[in-house]
C-alpha cells in the first residue's frame, strides 16, 4: 500500500511541558504580563530569548509586524521617511512601514532571492532606515549591506521572522541590525499561533519600544533595561498596546530548548530535497552564500527553461495532482508576496523586472522540520515526476 502524502500545513505538537504552565495560568487567571510583581512568563521569555540570541535586551509583542512597526517608531524617523524594503517579502512588511508614517521603497531581488546590491546602493541615499527582510530565511550579503549602511549612517532593522537559528559567519541573524524582529506565528520555527519579539543592544531604543508597546505608567520597572532611559521617555510617547500575554509565553518557552535541533533537522531535510531537485535540469535550488548556515522549514527553487507561464502553471498542477502543493509566488492569484499586489502603497507600483522575473518562476514548498526521510522522498519524487509530466523525461545529449 502506498503511504499517503504528508500534510505539510499541520503544525507539530507543542511540548508537553507547556501544559502544566498553561494550566497554572488558567487556574490563577494571571494572563496579563504586568500583573505579577516579577518573573511573569513574558518577562522570563524575554530574558531567555535575549540570552539564546546573544542580545542585551528583548521585548515580546503581539506579532513580528508589530515588532517592525515599533522598531521604526523607536528609531524616531521623521514622517514620510523613506524605508528600503526588499521587493521579495510579505505584504505585512511594507504595511508596517506605512503604519509608522513612513514610505516603503522597494529594492530589486535577484534569482537567488537575495537583495540586488547595485539597486540597494543606488536607493540608499536619502533613506531613513532599512528593513532587511531575510525572506524565507534567505540571507543577503550581510557584510556588504552592513558596510554600506554603516558608511551612510542608515539604521538597519532585521526582519528575521524566518531566520531564527540562521547564522552568518557564526553570528546569529537578527543581531546585525540596530534591532532584530522575529515571529512566533504558526508557520515559523517556533509556534505560538501568533506573537513576535524584538532584540537590541540599544537601551534607549528598547526603552522607547517598551513604552510604546504598552508599558503604561511605571510598568517599565518590570523590564531589566537601564532605568534611566525610561525616566527620559515617561509620558513622552504614545501607547500602541501591542503586548504579548502570558499564555503565549507559556507556549513559546518550552520550544526554545528545541530550536537547535529543529534548525539541524530543517537544514538536513532541506538539503536532502535540494539534492534530489538539483538532479533535474529543469529545477534549481539556489545555493546558500558561503558565510550562511540556514535554518529552513520550506524549500524554494526556480523553474528553468519554462518559457511560458502556462508551462509553469502546468507543473504546479501536476505536483498538486501528485500530492504536493507548490506555490509559484507570481502565478498564484492575489499572492501576498508578489509586490504588484501591494496596491495599498501610495503612488504607482514600481517596475522591478528582476524581482518580477524571479517571482514568475520561483516555487515554494513547505518542508516542516518534523518530516521523515520517507516523507521527504515522496515530496522530492513527486516534484521530479511533475516536471517530467510537463517536460517529458530528459535525455542526455549524444546517447
Ligand atoms: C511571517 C513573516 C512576517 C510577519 O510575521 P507576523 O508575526 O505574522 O506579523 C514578516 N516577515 C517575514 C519575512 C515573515 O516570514
Amino acid at each position: 500500500m502506498m503511504a499517503s502524502h504528508p500534510d505539510v500545513y499541520d503544525a507539530g505538537p507543542i511540548p508537553a511541558a507547556a501544559r502544566a504552565e498553561v494550566d497554572r495560568l488558567l487556574k490563577s487567571g494571571d494572563l496579563f504580563r504586568y500583573t505579577a510583581p516579577a518573573d511573569a512568563p513574558v518577562a522570563m521569555l524575554e530574558q531567555e530569548f535575549a540570552a539564546l540570541l546573544g542580545a542585551k535586551y528583548a521585548l515580546a509583542v503581539s506579532s513580528c509586524s508589530a515588532a517592525l512597526f515599533l522598531s521604526l517608531c523607536a528609531l524616531g524617523l521623521p514622517r514620510n521617511s523613506r524605508v528600503l524594503v526588499p521587493a521579495f517579502t510579505f505584504a505585512a512588511v511594507p504595511s508596517s512601514v506605512m503604519h509608522a508614517n513612513c514610505v516603503p521603497v522597494l529594492v530589486e531581488v535577484g534569482g537567488d532571492y537575495r537583495i540586488n546590491l547595485d539597486d540597494f546602493q543606488a536607493k540608499l541615499p536619502q533613506t531613513g532606515a532599512v528593513i532587511l527582510s531575510h525572506m524565507r530565511g534567505h540571507t543577503s550579503d550581510m557584510d556588504a549591506i552592513m558596510a554600506l549602511c554603516d558608511a551612510a549612517g542608515v539604521p538597519v532593522v532585521e526582519d528575521a521572522a524566518h531566520s531564527l537559528g540562521t547564522t552568518w559567519g557564526g553570528r546569529n541573524i537578527g543581531t546585525f541590525g540596530r534591532v532584530g524582529c522575529f515571529s512566533f506565528q504558526s508557520y515559523k520555527l517556533v509556534n505560538a499561533g501568533e506573537g513576535g519579539i524584538m532584540i537590541s543592544d540599544d537601551a534607549d531604543l528598547i526603552a522607547r519600544a517598551v513604552i510604546m508597546s504598552g508599558a503604561y505608567e511605571h510598568n517599565w520597572k518590570k523590564h531589566p533595561v537601564l532605568q534611566e532611559a525610561f525616566n527620559r521617555w515617561q509620558n513622552e510617547l504614545p501607547l500602541y498596546n501591542m503586548r504579548m500575554q502570558n499564555l503565549s509565553a507559556a507556549v513559546i518557552r518550552p520550544q526554545l530548548p528545541e530550536v537547535a535541533q529543529r534548525v539541524r533537522d530543517g537544514r538536513a531535510n532541506h538539503d536532502y530535497v535540494a539534492g534530489m531537485l538539483n538532479t533535474s535540469p529543469w529545477m534549481q535550488v539556489p545555493n546558500a552564500l558561503p558565510p550562511e548556515l540556514r535554518a529552513p522549514d520550506s524549500i524554494q527553487f526556480n523553474l528553468h527553461g519554462f518559457y511560458h507561464d502556462a508551462e509553469a502553471r502546468a507543473f504546479a498542477a501536476a505536483a498538486g495532482a501528485r500530492g504536493v502543493q507548490v506555490q509559484i509566488f507570481g502565478l498564484s492569484g492575489d499572492n501576498a508576496r508578489a509586490f504588484w499586489n501591494w496596491q495599498f502603497i501610495p503612488g504607482r507600483v514600481p517596475d522591478l523586472p528582476q524581482t518580477r522575473a524571479m517571482l514568475m518562476r520561483a516555487c515554494d514548498v513547505r518542508l516542516p522540520v518534523r518530516l521523515t526521510r520517507c516523507e521527504l522522498d515522496m515530496i522530492g519524487t513527486a516534484l521530479l515526476s511533475a516536471v517530467d509530466d510537463v517536460k517529458g523525461t530528459p535525455r542526455a545529449y549524444g546517447t
